[in-house]
């Protein structure tokens, strides 16, 4: 697998740390509990977007676009990291915000990732709940043209072919860290929503032939749609990488969609512990919509028993903590000491 060949600017600070999580490994009971921060990307607070938008804005620049259009929910995390991408190369920035959950608490509809979208001088407009966004941002794309801008689409959560390339050199980071360190990685988990860092993920260790597999949790979709999302995505990534064909197949691609609770970004019991558990165990951020609910599910399937106390699992943080700044009330704190 050759990634160079591939357009990349670079965006974010890499490789991430690959770190051990000691304290929750111990509370827990085992199995071997480790940490890839891709929270610490670190353009505009990082996540898992800048890895894609690396590969996505180079096309951007190559096609010779000045303007960049993409869409996602209120709180998205892959907005704020496409407004700064977007900041940082001197290119517009429009983005369409889908209402997803009904909320109308300011915290919520102007703060967090909303704010940030706003100091990186992206233009929002917002659109309800199951619209049609990809048709959105081609009308968008249409009417932009007409007054002379050269718009490029980039999809929710910059998830296609090119994006997902992200995932790819994630994976061969990880699989060079692990080997560097001497570490067996049993298991990889993440929360996967959009379906790239997941079809990425499998992409590059498929590809690389590492036996490890990765297992999503999804924040959306039920698992059978996430499951055909993701191996769809992986298998036109691996097309893309140039892998043979029938590399991808339907048994690298495994997702756990029982978590999402009563639906994207609204907070779950399991979510909120979550966050408090690693919030107080390793001094780590999670946040409520996407790692929040992914460790929800990696804990609960540590308690019945999925992994080997002696098994090395590796769970990717993918970001988001500024969206907890969109949730002040969900997580019952005790009161303040006087
Ligand atoms: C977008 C996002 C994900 C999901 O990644 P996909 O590639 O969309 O599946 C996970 N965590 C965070 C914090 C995100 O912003």
């Amino acid at each position: 697998m050759n990634l160079a060949r591939f357009p990349r600017i670079r965006l974010g600070h890499l490789p991430t740390p690959l770190e051990p999580m000691e304290r929750l490994s111990k509370h827990l009971g085992g199995p071997k509990l480790w940490i890839k921060r891709d929270d610490c990307t670190g353009l505009s607070t990082g996540g898992n977007k800048t890895r894609k938008l690396e590969y996505l804005m180079a096309e951007t620049l190559a096609q010779g676009a000045d303007t960049v259009i993409t869409q996602g929910a209120t709180q998205s995390n892959h907005a704020r990291q496409t407004a700064a991408a977007a900041a940082k190369l001197g290119l517009a920035c429009h983005i369409l915000l889908e209402d997803r959950t009904g909320y109308t608490d300011p915290a919520y509809t102007r703060s967090a990732n909303v704010l940030m979208d706003r100091l990186h001088g992206a233009t929002i407009s917002r659109r309800p709940g199951g619209a049609d966004m990809q048709a959105e941002m081609e009308a968008l794309a249409e009417e932009l043209r007409k007054t002379g801008r050269r718009p490029y689409v980039i999809p929710g959560g910059g998830s296609n072919p090119v994006g997902a390339l992200g995932y790819v050199g994630a994976a061969l980071e990880l699989v060079a860290q692990a080997s560097e360190i001497g570490l067996r990685i049993d298991h990889v988990v993440h929360a996967t929503g959009s379906a790239g860092t997941q079809a990425g993920l499998v992409a590059g260790l498929v590809g690389l032939n590492s036996g490890i597999p990765v297992l999503g949790i999804g924040v959306r979709a039920p698992r059978e749609k996430q499951e055909a999302n993701v191996l769809t995505l992986a298998q036109r990534t691996a097309d893309h990488l140039g892998l043979p064909q029938g590399t991808i197949r339907a048994e690298h691609v495994r997702a756990n969609c029982d978590y999402v609770g009563q639906g994207y970004g609204i907070p779950t019991q399991g979510m909120v512990e979550a966050v408090k558990l690693l919030a107080e165990q390793e001094g780590i951020l999670l946040d409520p919509v996407y790692s929040g609910k992914g460790m929800a599910g990696l804990i609960d399937l540590i308690g019945k028993g999925r992994f080997g106390p002696e098994e090395n699992v590796v769970f990717i943080h993918t970001g988001g903590a500024v969206g907890l700044f969109g949730y002040p009330d969900a997580f019952d704190l005790p009161a303040e000491a006087g």
